[in-house]
């Protein structure tokens, strides 16, 4: 099996690099009420959810 490379990754864990990588530069969208908020907002503007979940 040379030169095969398994990657199981979960969705959750895929996310985490991602934020790994991207971490503070994008600007993250609410999971509840969807406004984009700057990078680095813990809780949203609008509506006050928490996007750290
Ligand atoms: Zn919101």
């Amino acid at each position: 099996m040379a030169g095969e490379l398994k990657v199981d990754l979960t969705d959750e864990q895929i996310k985490e690099i991602v934020e790994d990588v991207y971490g503070e530069t994008k600007p993250k969208f609410c999971p509840k009420c969807g406004v984009k908020n700057p990078a680095g907002a813990k809780h949203c503007k609008k509506c006050g959810e928490n996007l750290l979940k």
